[in-house]
């Protein structure tokens, strides 16, 4: 089973922190919201679940494709 990230918009506040974290998975828009790159492979998984874990606003999730 493959994951990727997914955003909850209605939380999501354009902080942009997650950028930061996974520069090369999570891309910004002109606003500043998230644009999320490909699927999360295996050896990144907890990277990305970190990041997940760093959004002030509990916005970012890992999920099953
Ligand atoms: S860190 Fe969270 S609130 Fe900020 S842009 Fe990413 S998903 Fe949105």
């Amino acid at each position: 089973m493959s994951q990727r990230l997914r955003v909850d918009w209605p939380s999501c506040r354009a902080h942009g922190l997650c950028h930061e974290l996974l520069p090369d998975l999570i891309r910004l828009d002109e606003w500043g919201y998230p644009i999320m790159v490909g699927q999360v492979e295996d050896d990144r998984l907890a990277e990305a679940r970190a990041a997940a874990r760093a959004c002030p606003r509990l916005a970012l999730h890992v999920v099953d494709t």
